[in-house]
């Protein structure tokens, strides 16, 4: 049995998480997409919203489950089972940081980190991007799944 996870903020989830999501899951026995609770870090969905929007937008997945964690992600794979981190590269500057992650991970607990490329469609996209765009009015459609998008509009218009 192959357990992964893919750690990450998902604030809010985009389909640049959604096509790692879903490819890690067409590899190994059962995804846990895990929303790291970052107490210092206020974002715009909570990480309960987040984590009921992963689960709406996987829910075609039977493997894939929603978890949530805080401290050490190696501290969160030792007690679910976990042997591997999957993380979606999106260019060269998003690699030196994530090779030191995987460095340490493996150091702290032999915890393997495997990197996907993204899909060229997605490759500039991150969540923080698409919250400044829509904040401003620009079009995220197409990057963001249907019920994303529309939380995302509800959210700000609260603002
Ligand atoms: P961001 O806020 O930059 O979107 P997250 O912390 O939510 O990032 O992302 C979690 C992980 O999802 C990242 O470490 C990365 O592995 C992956 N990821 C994020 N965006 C993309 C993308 N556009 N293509 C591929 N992988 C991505």
């Amino acid at each position: 049995m192959h357990r992964v996870v893919c750690p990450g903020s998902f604030d809010p989830v985009t389909n640049g998480h959604l096509d790692i999501i879903s490819r890690a899951a067409a590899m190994y026995d059962e995804v846990v997409v895990a929303v790291l609770i970052n107490v210092t870090k206020q974002g715009l969905f909570t990480v309960d919203e987040r984590v009921e929007l992963l689960r709406e937008v996987t829910s075609q997945y039977g493997n894939v489950k929603i978890d949530r964690f805080h401290g050490l992600l190696v501290d969160f794979c030792a007690t679910n089972g976990i042997t591997a981190v999957i993380k979606g590269l999106r260019a060269v500057s998003d690699f030196e940081y994530e090779m030191q992650m995987a460095q340490m991970n493996y150091r702290m607990a032999k915890v393997e980190t495997l990197f996907m490329t993204t899909n060229p469609l997605y490759s500039f996209l991150r969540s923080s991007l698409v919250k400044e765009i829509a904040r401003y009015g620009g079009d995220v459609s197409g990057l963001v799944p249907e019920t994303v998008l529309s939380r995302l509009r509800q959210r700000l218009a609260e603002e």
